[in-house]
């Protein structure tokens, strides 16, 4: 496979955690040994979890992850057959100009963003790796257009390195269950592999990935359905909130004078007793 590992990467570490504000903070973060009985039902619920791009080889897999920003995985394989067609390899996407890139992946939107950013990652991985995707969390991040979550993605997917991307709807789920307590991508990423075997990052990013999508939806997450319903913190809020709403209604029902019979309006309110009469 091209781009053979360099040095493993590691994860981010403790120091770069203390920072940020926890979403849940008022929670605590639950045990490494529940995160991973979690993970172990989520495994179950979505077997086989992997990337939904579709890709060959490494490079493949760049391109097509720096074209899924702000886009659909769905989006990006209409696209890309052709355009893999066309840009095989870094050097032949490192002679095409934006102009003639830019309505190729015009569909995944900010096409002229991106189409700068793959004639820059084409460019430098001619200039600095020999054409080669390396393996490796620092180079990665330095090629033009490439952050964390995408050198991840690459690394846990075409190059045999664990790496746990951390996109949003893993921040999202892994909050709501309470197996991380973070409110950046790089703290929710260093608790998870803090709480994991590394030979489970990959596999946990894309579990969770797909339940965020079908399951723990950003609005009216499907809680019944959800194999760690009983384990999440969300969902308990959630029935503690119901029951208040409810107990509350119970309470000013019971509180209520009178109860009129259906379709009985009520009656005007008295003229208080002191209120003066106007003279005529
Ligand atoms: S119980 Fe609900 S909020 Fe919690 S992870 Fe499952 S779907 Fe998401």
């Amino acid at each position: 496979m091209p781009g053979s590992p360099k040095r493993a990467r590691s994860a981010p570490t403790a120091a770069t955690t203390t920072a940020a504000a926890s979403p849940g903070a008022d929670r605590p973060l639950k045990p490494a040994g529940e995160t991973r009985a979690i993970l172990e039902r989520l495994y179950g619920q979505h077997p086989n979890a992997t990337t939904e791009l579709d890709f060959t080889t490494p490079f493949e897999l760049l391109v097509a992850t720096i074209l899924s920003a702000q886009s659909s995985d769905a989006r990006v394989n209409q696209v890309t057959p052709a355009f893999f067609k066309r840009y095989p390899d870094p050097q032949r996407l490192a002679a095409a100009t934006t102009a003639e890139l830019e309505p190729q992946i015009v569909a995944t939107g900010f096409f002229r963003q991106k189409s700068k950013m793959l004639l820059g990652m084409a460019q430098a991985l001619l200039e600095h790796h020999g054409g080669q995707v390396p393996a490796d969390m620092d180079a990665l991040t330095a090629l033009p257009g490439v952050g964390r979550k995408t050198a991840n993605v690459v690394l846990g997917h075409a190059l045999g390195v664990p790496g746990l991307p951390v996109d949003r709807h893993v921040l999202r789920v892994a909050n709501r269950i309470g197996i991380a307590q973070a409110a950046t991508p790089e703290d929710v990423e260093t608790q998870l592999c803090a709480a994991l075997p590394r030979e489970q990052w990959t596999l946990a990013s894309s579990t969770l990935i797909l339940h965020g999508r079908r399951i723990c939806r950003p609005t009216q997450p499907l809680c019944p359905e959800c194999a760690v319903v009983d384990r999440c913190y969300f969902a308990a809020e959630m029935r503690t909130a119901m029951a208040q709403v409810e107990g509350a209604k119970s309470t000013r029902a019971a509180r209520a004078p009178h109860t009129l019979p259906a379709g009985r309006k009520p009656s005007a309110p008295a003229r208080p007793a002191n209120k003066p009469t106007r003279r005529r």
